[in-house]
């Protein structure tokens, strides 16, 4: 059995699990130093300038590009920087197609910076084929893919939309943040490189921000590399060897959190309160069928509507266990509420076309006893149904 074979649950402890050559330590060492000497005048060692490379981001990187089936691991200090250097490989003059459902980071990156050095962009439904394919101009360069999407957990088909790219000559760029590399492989799947925010789910401990590139093949991993050292947006040792501490845990983690937010889904959509759960590992989702083609569950993220923005006032009032903020992919359970916090840019009108409703309720399921977390929404919901 050679490393390549390894199942990505041994994998996420092998790849982390570096011991160090000098000591035997068996973590790799945060190695606090942002030079390295040359020992021989004529022959540079493997790293001079931490900015370029250092062992401890190395770890991490190559434990990256191997959970993702890539050939190269890059990471960055946040997610956003990821995303910026990844686009940044296009040229003024190139055009990229974005699914509509984008993270609004991204969508604010595009719309705001990029098109000032002339790349151009439009947004489609992805799941919309003809859409699709009438996007695509002779300067479409990348088609971006962010599946399932945030808040609404649209499905994407990774291969479908892969194959229709290559076709036109494109490139195709996964975020897999709401997925991580342990349920989907986007490389797997036809895509050309893979982006994480590892601030969440490989994270997973609300402690730190990062962000990740793995690419599919040596060329543009060596695009990346030049601009993730020509930018200088690099993750520091410190927090590299948190994330690789985070990571040994994330196969557990998804599996768990998946199983409960399954149930969770099941449960919610038994209640009255409830006109609409969103979560793609759900046999009744329009999303489920290619979701289960594509990746081993549905997530640990799901969204539900309960009628009113009055109401979910009251529900994040009457809640006693997920904390109310921004951000997922936690231990613990997060609730959120998109049209005021991760959409509030957004008009009225244009989120509701993108289903993000008055009543939308996003709901991160962590680690904590699915029985305490329905008992939980169920007291919120009575005391809800007992106002009305
Ligand atoms: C959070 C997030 C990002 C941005 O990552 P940061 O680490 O916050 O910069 C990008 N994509 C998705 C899907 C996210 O959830």
């Amino acid at each position: 059995m050679t490393k390549e074979n390894f199942s990505d649950w041994t994998k996420v402890i092998k790849t982390t699990t570096k011991p160090d050559k000098e000591s035997g330590a068996i973590n790799p060492p945060i190695q606090m130093s942002s030079t390295f000497e040359q020992r021989d005048f004529d022959h540079f060692g493997k790293w001079d300038y931490a900015r370029s490379g250092n062992p401890t981001r190395d770890v991490l990187e190559d434990s990256i590009a191997s959970l993702e089936h890539g050939t190269r691991g890059f990471a960055f200090a946040t997610g956003m920087a990821a995303i910026s250097t990844a686009l940044l490989t296009l040229n003024q003059g190139d055009h990229v197609i974005l699914t509509k459902n984008v993270y609004g980071g991204t969508f604010r990156l595009v719309t705001e910076v990029l098109v000032k050095y002339g790349i151009d962009y439009t947004f489609v439904d992805l799941g919309d084929e003809a859409e699709l394919k009438a996007a695509f101009q002779d300067n479409t360069k990348v088609v971006y893919v962010e599946t399932p999407s945030n808040p609404t957990l649209q499905v994407t088909d990774i291969r479908q939309v892969s194959a229709l790219a290559h076709d036109h000559g494109a490139l195709v760029f996964a975020d897999n943040t709401f997925m991580t590399p342990v349920l989907q492989k986007p490389l797997d799947l036809g895509a050309d490189l893979v982006i994480h925010s590892a601030t969440k789910f490989l994270a997973g401990h609300s402690d730190l921000l990062a962000g990740l590139i793995v690419t599919k093949d040596e060329d543009l991993g060596n695009q990346v590399y030049f601009l993730q050292n020509a930018m200088g947006a690099t993750l520091g040792v410190s927090d590299s060897w948190l994330l690789l501490r985070g990571i040994k845990t994330v196969a557990v983690r998804m599996e768990k959190e998946s199983a409960n937010t399954l149930e969770l889904a099941t449960w919610l959509e038994s209640q009255d309160l409830v006109t609409k759960v969103n979560y793609p590992g759900l046999a009744s989702d329009a999303g489920f069928a290619v979701q289960s083609s594509q990746a081993q569950s549905g997530g640990a993220v799901l969204s539900f509507d309960i009628g009113s923005e009055d109401n979910v006032r009251q529900l994040v009032e009457h809640l006693e266990i997920p904390i109310f903020s921004v951000s997922l992919g936690a231990v613990e359970s997060i609730i959120s509420y998109p049209p005021k916090m991760s959409h509030a840019e957004m008009n009225t009108e244009e989120r509701h076309a993108r289903g993000i409703t008055d009543g939308l309720v996003r709901y991160s399921v962590g680690l904590e006893d699915i029985e305490d977390l329905k008992a939980d929404l169920s007291q919120a919901f009575d005391k809800i149904n007992n106002q009305q």
